[in-house]
């Protein structure tokens, strides 16, 4: 069946299929956070779209290359306005009360890194297959920029080197923002580098042989822009040109415009086809701020709150990502009875999967339907008010059936597992998930804090292949004999099930 992926596209502001560089292929960049403090539920709000747009993408059968950055330099506190003048955000954090704790910049980068890493895993996102740190690609920067000098997209001042945005006829077509006068208006009050040429130019390049994190460069000491490493790291990962970009509302203007024209003055050709973002999350109507007292981390809610993580992930997807989304307590105590239900459906069903039974036939069917309804409903701009309202109407027929359950009833839960991530148990498609004891204890001090026990993760993924072989599913078995395969084990199905051996090493 070809199933077309409907979401809307900032660049042609409509809902439209995503059209792919090579059938059945995604190339997807999401921009990540900056790591100078703990990410906050809105920060998971623009993560979660990104993931849910990967297991559609994963289900419908597509290959998938997902890069997500960690930003540890050059996002400055005036990166809002598109001079980029200001003070790195990090070296900020360093000198605020929170930040004193830590032995230099490079230490806090990792801590919060690690942080992130762990609120990543507890709620259940996938793992990227790359996540790349700006600081880890300063050389593939600096050699961008040196391209981007050399043919004339870019020029030298005294304080850096900037984007010359007169040389890109084409900067405003994601954001709209063409006109010189507004563009200078947003950074009126901005400090000017007098010997820009022009107010729209921005960074790639800032010359400061004081700052805490600087590297030496054709240009003297100093640090990138934000900007260039999101292109420079996408372009490096998923090729010049590529599928789809997400991130925030606020990224829309200046980052990805500024993105779009260093990628394409670097290669002539369009950058990516799609652009997606999120809009902004409030907490009980208002925008999340610490001065109001409204400004939840991951953390807090685990943590401080006890609330169960996967209620946490369940209230952040309620709202469809591009509708303004208001995220209440009443909300989040609503997704924990949900979250509880769907843990229930599981067992239930786990235990009827088990012992094999066939169940009614008529539950099946109607489970079934509600499956390919949840997936519809993400084929739909990533309708998940409506994909989670059939996975509970699901559960509500599991829980009201309990005698009559079968091997499709699991399937239906595996489904809801892998397409919205808010069953707890591990599927095909779950992250490496960490335990909330381990979260609890300080997974952040250590990132490998993950399960990754060799055998446990082999076990459960012969079991996921088993359960999308008995669901026909045989695009996803075969992904996962593959990616057995690149973990040097191989498979062998007999009468009795599904043995395994390390294949010899040469
Ligand atoms: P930052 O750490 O500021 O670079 O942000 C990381 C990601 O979170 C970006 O994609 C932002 O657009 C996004 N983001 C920040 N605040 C919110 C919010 N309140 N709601 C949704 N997304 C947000
Ligand atoms: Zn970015």
């Amino acid at each position: 069946m070809n199933q077309e992926f409907r979401l809307y596209n900032t660049l042609t502001s409509k809902v439209e299929p995503l059209s792919l560089i090579e059938p059945d292929r995604l190339r997807f960049y999401s921009c990540g956070p900056t790591v100078y403090s703990y990410a906050h539920i809105g920060n998971f709000r623009s993560f979660l779209t990104a993931d849910l747009i990967l297991r559609t993408a994963r289900v419908l059968g597509w290959k998938t290359t997902y890069v997500t950055n960690i930003t540890d330099v050059g996002h400055l506190t005036n990166d809002d306005a598109i001079d980029t003048s200001g003070e790195d955000r990090m070296a900020r954090a360093l000198r605020s009360a929170e930040g004193k704790r830590f032995a230099n910049v490079w230490d806090l980068s990792r801590y919060y890194s690690s942080a992130l890493l762990a609120d990543w895993r507890i709620l259940n996102l996938l793992e990227p297959d790359v996540q790349p740190r700006a600081t880890e690609h300063i050389r593939e920067q600096i050699q961008v920029i040196e391209q981007l000098l050399s043919n004339g997209a870019a020029y030298q001042t005294s304080s850096g080197v900037y984007f010359s945005v007169a040389s890109f006829p084409n900067y405003g077509k994601l954001s709209g923002n063409y006109a010189a006068e507004a563009l200078e208006l947003a950074v009126r009050d901005v400090v000017v580098d007098p010997e820009k040429k022009d107010p729209r130019d921005f960074a790639l390049w800032k010359k400061d042989d004081q700052h805490l994190m600087q590297w030496h460069s054709p240009w003297g000491w100093g640090f990138p822009g934000w900007h260039i490493e999101c292109s420079v790291m996408a372009q490096a990962y998923l090729g010049n040109e590529i599928d789809l970009h997400a991130g925030g509302e606020d990224l829309i203007f200046p980052h990805h415009e500024c993105e779009i024209a260093q990628a394409e003055a670097l290669t002539g050709k369009p950058f990516s086809r799609h652009w997606v973002h999120t809009r902004f999350l409030q907490v009980e109507g208002k925008k999340m701020s610490k001065r109001l007292g409204n400004f939840y981390t991951v953390r807090d809610l685990i943590q401080q709150r006890n609330v169960a993580p996967l209620a946490v992930r369940l209230a952040l997807i309620s709202g469809q990502y591009r509708k303004p989304f208001n995220f209440t307590f009443s909300t989040l105590r609503d997704s924990e009875r949900h979250v509880k239900r769907f843990q229930e459906a599981f067992d239930v069903t786990k235990d009827a999967h088990d012992r094999g039974t066939e169940g009614d036939p008529n539950i099946g069917d109607a489970l079934t339907d509600k499956r390919n309804a949840i997936l519809s409903a993400l084929l739909d701009d990533l309708n998940t008010p409506a994909a989670i309202a059939q996975a509970l109407d699901g559960i509500r027929t599991i829980l009201g059936h309990r005698d009559a359950l079968g091997i499709r009833a699991h399937q239906f839960i595996i489904g809801v597992s892998d397409l919205l991530g808010i069953v707890p148990q591990t599927s095909l498609l779950s992250g490496k998930g960490i335990t909330v004891g381990h979260y609890l204890n300080g997974a952040d001090k250590d990132d490998s804090a993950a399960d990754d026990s060799p055998t446990n993760t082999i076990e459960e993924l012969i079991e996921s292949r088993a359960v999308a072989r008995e669901a026909r599913d045989f695009s996803t078995a075969d992904k996962i004999r593959d990616q057995l395969s690149a973990m040097n084990i191989e498979i062998k199905d007999n009468p009795n099930g599904t043995t395994w051996e390390r294949k010899s090493d040469i």
